[in-house]
């Protein structure tokens, strides 16, 4: 199949962990790199996010067959604000067009990842009358449930995404959690759900000697540490990990590792470091700042105990990523989170919004090495049951039997 894939307004190729770019970028890679390897080619077309990735160049038109290609198109300003996205839309669906008449493209079917691509998967679907399938990610719906604010006019996003969910070929969600929010929230038909879980880089994500890693990124090998990976976003919880850290004191002290999210100032960035200033634990926190998946390994593999205390979760790659180094977990008992993690077992759930529950867990955790060894055995074991093999094989199916039978 030769799939148009659309990741409009973060491209694949943006530095993991910054702004928008996280688990959606990585699931797209990772996605587009599994289809390549069942022979089918992905062309991958997103907003222009630098000066660099504007240039657009239709490389060989021979090699048209079972290859990742990414197209970058100016729309708007490099630092466009989230809010504006929506007034690109248009104008990028024809850019896409025309650029694919000029070079002679055609596709079997579209993926879209977000609501402002499925939007502009539905035009182009529309316009080539080819299946369009779409993944959210995240939901509207969800976030005005939450009661978070986004900069962005929820209201508008969530009428968008119940018009998409009426006219897609087929929607593929992570957790059946998810379609239930789906049917419940936006009264989509359970027969156009497909409920496919991601998988976790197993070649990157294994376990790596503790010691050594720490070596590696010149920490200390005796101190207890813990671990938060995400961007730096409300939703992601992290104030709560500062305040369990404030209530375990010098009883069970521990250095907090916080990855992910660029070191340029901003509001949430600027409200993280007060939060920890108020606690008194600058000295006790590191803001890293975001790395490579390569060097995240380390991090993984130097941690006592990783947490993600999320509000929501619409699954959590940063936790399995963990479990597959073999570390134990600590997350709230939100969305994906509790599709892989079992209580007690492969980690520890805790309500959301709530410090002393992750205070609780993470002291059980730093008093007993074996209770720790063992559920990070167990949580390794669940997390190699999940690949990107598997998932980029069930999509590929739901994938050619639209194709061989679309709804259109
Ligand atoms: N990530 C990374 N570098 C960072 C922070 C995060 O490569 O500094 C990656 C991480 O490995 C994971 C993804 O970004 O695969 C984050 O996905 P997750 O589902 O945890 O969060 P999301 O971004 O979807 O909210």
């Amino acid at each position: 199949m030769k799939i148009a894939l659309i990741s409009f307004h973060s491209s694949p190729l943006e530095t993991l962990g910054e702004k928008d770019a996280g688990g959606m970028n990585v699931y797209i890679q990772r996605l587009s790199q599994g289809l390549n390897e069942l022979d089918h080619s992905v062309d991958i077309f997103s907003r222009s996010f630098d000066p660099e990735s504007a240039n657009i160049e239709f490389q060989d038109e021979n090699k048209f067959e079972s290859i990742v290609r990414n197209f970058h198109f100016n729309a708007g300003p490099y630092d466009l604000k989230k809010s504006q996205f929506i007034d690109f839309v248009d104008g990028f669906v024809e850019k896409v067009i025309s650029f694919c008449n000029k070079n002679d493209l055609k596709y079997d079917l579209i993926s879209s990842h977000y609501w402002l691509s499925a939007i502009i998967g539905q035009k182009l679907s529309d316009y080539w009358q080819i299946p369009h399938v779409t993944t959210f990610h995240t939901l509207a719906e969800i976030k005005l449930s939450l009661g978070v604010e986004d900069g962005t006019d929820l209201q508008f996003r969530s009428k968008s995404e119940k018009e998409i969910i009426q006219r897609v070929d087929a929607i593929v969600v992570s957790t059946d959690l998810e379609k239930q929010d789906l049917i419940s929230k936006y009264g989509a038909l359970q027969t156009k759900i497909h409920s496919i879980s991601p998988g976790v880089n197993l070649d990157l994500f294994k376990s790596i000697d503790r010691s050594e890693s720490r070596r590696i990124l010149n920490l200390d090998l005796q101190e207890n540490i813990v671990l938060f990976v995400g961007r730096i976003d409300s939703l992601k919880g992290i104030d709560y990990l500062v305040e369990a850290m404030r209530q375990l004191g010098q009883k069970f002290p521990f250095r907090l590792q916080v990855v992910g999210g660029s070191l340029d100032a901003s509001p949430e960035l600027n409200e993280l470091k007060s939060k920890i200033q108020e606690a008194d634990l600058t000295d006790r926190v590191d803001i890293i700042g975001s790395v490579s998946q390569e060097k995240l390994v380390y991090y993984y593999n130097s941690c006592d105990i990783f947490v993600m205390p999320s509000l929501h979760e619409s699954f959590g790659l940063a936790a399995l990523e963990a479990m597959a180094c073999g570390i134990s977990v600590v997350v709230s008992d939100v969305g994906g989170l509790k599709t892989f993690v079992t209580d007690s077992e492969t980690g520890f759930l805790v309500a959301p919004a709530n410090a002393n529950e992750i205070a609780v867990r993470i002291a059980l955790l730093l008093e007993n090495d074996s209770l720790r060894n063992q559920m990070g055995e167990k949580a390794q074991i669940e997390a190699r049951s999940r690949t990107w093999e598997i998932t980029s094989r069930e999509i590929a199916l739901l994938y050619s039997n639209l194709v061989k039978s679309p709804n259109i």
